[in-house]
C-alpha cells in the first residue's frame, strides 16, 4: 500500500520544488532575512503562508499551543518559542514581530476546562493564557472570543518583558502586532491599541499596533519616550 504522506513529498520535490529552485538557491547563498516572526497557534487551520501570502524566506515562525509567549525569567523551564523570540530579534533582526490567535482555538477552551492528567506539560503550559480567562463557569462563543482576545494582548504585553524588544520597540525599530484569525470568515482582526480593539482587517488603517506604537503609525508626544499602555 504506498504511503500517502510519501507520495506528497516526491510530489513536491518532482513537481513544485522545480518552480522554487533559484528563490531557494538565493535564500541559501545570501542566507535568510526575514523581517517578521510571526509566533502562531499550532492549530492546523490557522496557514500563516496562505493568510499573508507569504513564501520561502519571509516569515521566522514558531508555533505552540495557544500562541503563548512564555515569561522571559525562564521561570517555567525549557522555552523553544523565547529562543525563537531572541533569535529573531537579536540575530535576524526581525522588524515585526506577529502573535496570531484564531477562532475555536482549543487552548483558550481548555482554559475553561479540565486537562487530561497524563497532559502534565499542557497543563503547564495553559497556565500562559490563565490571565485572560472571564469569570464565567460555561463560556460562550462571545466569552470565548473574548478570551482569545484578551491572551493576544496579554502575549504582547509579555513580548515587552523582553529586554531586545522592549529597546527596539521603544526606539521604534521593532513593532508589535496582535493578530485574530476568524476561521470560518477567511480574516484576520488586527489589534488597534488606540481604540483598544480587534478590528477586521477590511477596516483596519493598519496591521494592528499592539503595545507601544509602530515607527510609521505614531509619533511619540513630546518628541521622547513611550506612551503609557
Ligand atoms: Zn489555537
Amino acid at each position: 500500500m504506498p504511503d500517502e504522506l510519501l507520495e506528497r513529498l516526491r510530489r513536491f520535490h518532482d513537481d513544485a520544488f522545480p518552480q522554487y529552485r533559484e528563490q531557494f538557491k538565493e535564500l541559501v547563498d545570501g542566507g535568510q532575512h526575514p523581517t517578521t516572526l510571526f509566533i502562531g497557534c499550532s492549530d492546523s487551520r490557522l496557514v500563516p503562508y496562505l493568510l499573508t501570502g507569504s513564501g520561502p524566506g519571509e516569515l521566522f515562525l514558531v508555533r505552540n499551543v495557544g500562541a503563548f509567549v512564555p515569561p522571559y525569567d525562564q521561570s517555567k523551564g525549557f522555552h523553544g518559542t523565547a529562543a525563537a523570540i531572541e533569535f529573531a530579534v537579536l540575530n535576524l533582526n526581525v522588524k515585526r514581530v506577529v502573535v496570531c490567535g484564531h477562532s475555536h482555538c482549543g487552548a483558550i477552551r481548555a482554559l475553561y476546562g479540565e486537562v487530561p492528567s497524563a497532559s502534565k506539560n499542557l497543563a503547564q503550559w495553559l497556565d500562559l493564557g490563565r490571565e485572560a480567562i472571564l469569570p464565567v463557569a460555561d463560556p460562550g462563543p462571545d466569552v470565548l472570543r473574548r478570551t482569545e482576545e484578551r491572551s493576544i494582548v496579554l502575549q504582547l504585553e509579555r513580548l515587552m518583558d523582553y529586554p531586545m524588544v522592549r529597546e527596539r520597540v521603544e526606539v521604534r525599530a521593532l513593532s508589535l502586532h496582535g493578530w485574530r484569525y476568524v476561521i470560518e470568515d477567511g480574516e484576520i482582526h488586527v489589534f488597534d491599541i488606540q481604540r483598544g480593539e480587534f478590528i477586521p482587517a477590511s477596516k483596519a488603517e493598519n496591521a494592528g499596533t499592539g503595545p507601544y506604537m509602530p515607527a510609521h503609525v505614531y509619533d511619540f508626544p513630546d518628541g521622547g519616550g513611550a506612551p503609557a499602555r
